[in-house]
């Protein structure tokens, strides 16, 4: 994908306005319980200031819904940030560009200001006073169209950060110009928070593997007896139109050919692996049996490239996490023979390719939740077109 990169920007003498992802779990209020987005903010950071070039750090941070609120202030990275980048960091409201003195300032929480999520004109016009360039380094809010994650590159050139380019450098690789054939397997609880998804990756992929609760759906809509289970009855008739679209773009939908049938939703209820014409009515089907999750492997055998989002099963609660967790190591053992791209993210994905400790040797596992499922749908993510070429430029 042709985007503008950081290593191409003017940045000597130069005030970058970085939007980043500072949005951090802390406990109780208190400490920060998992840095992996400051880390991820700090490569760019670095960058910048190598090259000769100020910082301004824009963030959004918990939801204040356009209020000041002490609690969710940006205030407590303060010492956080001046111990991983050894230099003063600056704090500042926005609203006074001769505050900014240090070579490395943070804005107060961006979502404080009513206009920000709503991409207000005046607000995006204060805010560019600050800077010379806008540098978009949070992919996690890229399909949103605020100032901070889009509105300011209508003042300033705008360019990748690192951390985005990663991410959209992968994400290329998965949908846009993959090594064929490509498999998809979306899991998850329901078809009608992925219809969308599913739409889009029947029309691109050349196999796709439907698990987890949504599989229910298909099932049912197929005639099978699915008992007690997850299952969306009413979207009956879209899950056979998407079946229809697969068949008629040329991608094989896999879904289960047996499954594992629990009494209860919890950890070791009373279970069986069965047929798909198998299922009594106070059973629920909680995983995708054994044959399933061979003729899985048997589609990660024959791709090249993979995309994944969503568990198979009910992967909270032992054993249904079974299927997950062996066709997610069995993904992992390919990439790490180098047969195979494995990409991933979105909702649980992460905390189920973790569970089954495949997460590290994934070639790339997206963090970015809403914005990663977007993409996945095939729609345009306003913090990512704004950093498309103009026409006529290099
Ligand atoms: P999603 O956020 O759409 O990716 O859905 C993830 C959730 O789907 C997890 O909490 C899983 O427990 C749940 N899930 C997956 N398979 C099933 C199933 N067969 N029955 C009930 N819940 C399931």
């Amino acid at each position: 994908m042709d985007f503008r990169r950081l290593e191409t920007a003017e940045l000597s003498g130069k005030t970058a306005l970085v939007r980043v992802d500072f949005n951090v779990p802390r406990k109780d209020c208190g400490s920060i319980s998992d840095d992996t987005r400051i880390q991820a903010a700090l490569p760019t950071i670095k960058a910048i200031r190598a090259a000769g070039g100020k910082v301004v750090l824009l963030s959004h941070f918990g939801r204040p819904k356009g209020e000041t609120k002490p609690e969710l202030s940006l205030s407590f990275l303060l010492p956080v940030l001046e111990e991983h980048l050894g230099e003063t960091i600056g704090f500042t409201d926005g609203f006074d560009p001769s505050a900014i003195t240090e070579n490395i300032t943070l804005l107060e929480n961006t979502r404080f200001q009513p206009g920000e999520t709503k991409g207000d004109e005046a607000l995006t016009k204060e805010w560019a006073k600050l800077g010379d360039v806008f540098v978009q380094d949070a992919f996690s809010v890229s399909h949103r169209d605020h100032v901070s994650s889009a509105g300011l590159a209508k003042f300033m050139p705008a360019y990748a950060g690192l951390a985005t380019e990663r991410e959209l450098d992968h994400l290329a690789q998965a949908l846009e110009n993959p090594a064929k054939p490509v498999l998809g397997v979306v899991g998850g609880a329901k078809v009608s928070t992925k219809i969308d998804l599913l739409s889009n990756l029947v029309e691109k992929l050349d196999m796709l593997a439907i698990g987890g609760g949504m599989a229910n759906t298909f099932l049912a809509a197929q005639g099978y007896p699915v008992g007690k289970s997850l299952c969306e009855h009413d979207l009956a008739e879209t899950a056979l139109e998407i079946l229809k679209a697969a068949d008629k773009a040329g991608c094989r939908i896999l879904l289960p050919i047996d499954v594992v049938a629990a009494t209860d939703f919890a950890a070791n209820a009373p279970h069986r692996v069965c047929g798909l014409n198998d299922v009594a009515p106070h059973e629920m089907i909680l995983d995708a049996g054994p044959e399933t999750v061979n003729g899985l492997a048997d589609a990660i055998d024959r791709a090249k490239t993979l995309i994944w989002n969503g568990p198979l099963g009910a992967f909270e609660i032992e054993p249904f996490d079974t299927s997950t967790i062996e066709a997610a190591q069995y993904a992992a053992k390919r990439v790490k023979n180098n047969d195979l791209i494995a990409v991933a993210g979105g909702g649980d994905t992460v905390a189920a390719l973790k569970h089954a400790g495949a997460a590290q040797d994934f070639t790339f596992i997206s963090t970015a939740g809403g914005a990663f499922l977007e993409w996945m749908e095939g729609k345009e993510l306003p913090g990512v077109e704004i950093l498309r070429p103009k026409k006529g430029e290099a």
